[in-house]
């Protein structure tokens, strides 16, 4: 399920607040109501879409302010505000501070509004009707953050500002804001091996994906019960995945993407945003049962990419060394030091098993490019005399020597009878 998804109206191309009344989902245009009515749409669908702070203007907005609905009377009139207000970091600093006068200063003075006029009038009683009705704030998640190049010593951090942020009293996304859950996965991620994938595996991963064959998702394809994945940079179609985490849930696995913030304020407010929210903001959830499938077009296909080639033993798992400054700080607050793993290439891929390999002594041509051989469910041979059969998961693996270039459109599908009990004898899969 997307978190990061916006609704424009298709007039105006503004992107609306979104509250639910009763069930039902009411959209406005930001700030006032505007002389049309809403035609909500998906943001994706409009060429250019308005995303702007709700009182500035002059950056994306971060938070998602919620108060009572908003009125004003004027004179022989009364303005009918909204009951959500979406904030760019600088505006919500001065919101948190309960400064008002300084709020109503930086947006007049982006609007180019003198003190004493009656717009700069109306922006202060606006700006005060919002600091004290203010009743919570949700973290938006569909800001387009500049990416962080994430490094395998910062990933305790990294992790510990995404619990202290799911135990936070900031809301999330509905999908992934109910607080006994969230409170489960922060519990279940201050335990989680973190694995960083190199630059080298990264490209490799990049380079695969899109054609990556639908893979099923059973235990031993997924290499530790829970975990949190990250990229140095973001992967995937959107270039938007820049980590994974999954963690027991169900019969399955509730699996996690977050998209990274970089360097995105220009100025000293920067530390307060990495203290506040951290490196990481959730842009998709998806509860995975155990045997679902899914492909590289999946928006979570890079981390089944991930998990094939980690399965497939072309790489390694090496413990990160991390700062000593990090382990003393855990062994401070008495926690377990943190479990950071790096995954590479293997430096030796010739030893590379291909599982799916036809038996017999077949002879063929030495290919020319690499290629994914797609997963199928092979009954294998076992008990008295071999009689028994049990169907055994061959996952989908790339075949090829590694220096070969990638054949981009052909996914090799393994021929062969799949029908049980059929399979000739000789097989250990
Ligand atoms: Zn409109
Ligand atoms: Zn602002």
């Amino acid at each position: 399920m997307n978190l990061a998804s916006r609704t424009a109206c298709a007039t105006c191309h503004l992107v609306l607040t979104e509250t639910t009344d009763e069930g039902r989902t009411v959209y406005r245009h930001p700030v006032a109501e505007g002389r049309h009515a809403v035609v909500p749409v998906d943001a994706r669908q409009l060429p250019d879409v308005f995303d702007r702070c709700h009182t500035c203007t002059g950056a994306p907005p971060v938070w998602n302010y919620h108060t009572g609905l908003i009125q004003i009377a004027a004179p022989g009139a009364v303005e009918v505000y909204n009951d959500q207000w979406h904030v760019c970091y600088r505006c919500a600093h001065h919101i948190e501070s309960d400064d008002a006068d300084a709020l109503t200063a930086h947006c007049a003075a982006r609007m180019q509004w003198p003190p004493h006029s009656d717009e700069y009038a109306i922006l202060r009683t606006l700006h005060r009707c919002i600091l004290l009705g203010r009743e919570n704030r949700a973290l938006l998640t569909a800001t387009d953050w500049p990416p962080a190049r994430i490094t395998a010593d910062m990933l305790p951090k990294i992790r510990d500002r995404l619990t202290r942020l799911l135990r936070g009293p900031d809301h999330l996304p509905a999908p992934v804001n109910d607080p006994g859950h969230r409170r489960t996965l922060a519990d279940q991620l201050d335990l989680a091996p973190m694995y960083w994938i190199n630059q080298e595996f990264t490209d490799r991963i990049d380079d695969v994906t899109t054609t990556q064959p639908a893979a099923t998702v059973t235990d031993d394809l997924v290499i530790s019960p829970a975990g949190l994945i990250a990229w140095p940079t973001p992967v995937g179609a959107t270039r938007q995945l820049a980590a994974v985490s999954w963690t027991p849930h169900l019969d399955g696995w509730q699996i996690i993407g977050y998209c990274s913030i970089g360097t995105a304020l220009d100025d000293g407010l920067m530390p307060a945003l990495r203290h506040e929210i951290g490196w990481l903001t959730p842009i998709h959830t998806e509860h995975l049962a155990r045997r679902a499938t899914l492909d590289g077009h999946h928006p979570l296909g890079p981390l089944i990419t991930t998990w094939l080639l980690i399965h497939q033993q072309l790489t390694e798992t090496v413990p990160a060394k991390l700062p000593k400054g990090t382990t003393k700080a855990y062994q401070r607050h008495r926690r377990p030091a943190p479990d950071v793993r790096i995954v590479r290439i293997a430096p030796r891929p010739a030893t590379t098993p291909e599982p799916s390999a036809p038996a017999g002594p077949r002879i063929r041509a030495k290919p020319d490019h690499r290629f994914w051989v797609s997963g199928h469910e092979r009954q294998q041979a076992y008990g008295p005399g071999r009689s028994l059969r049990r169907p055994v998961d061959i996952h989908p693996f790339l075949k090829g020597d590694k220096d070969l270039p990638i054949k981009l459109s052909t996914t090799v599908r393994v021929l062969g009878d799949r029908t049980a009990g059929t399979e000739p004898p000789t097989d250990q899969g």
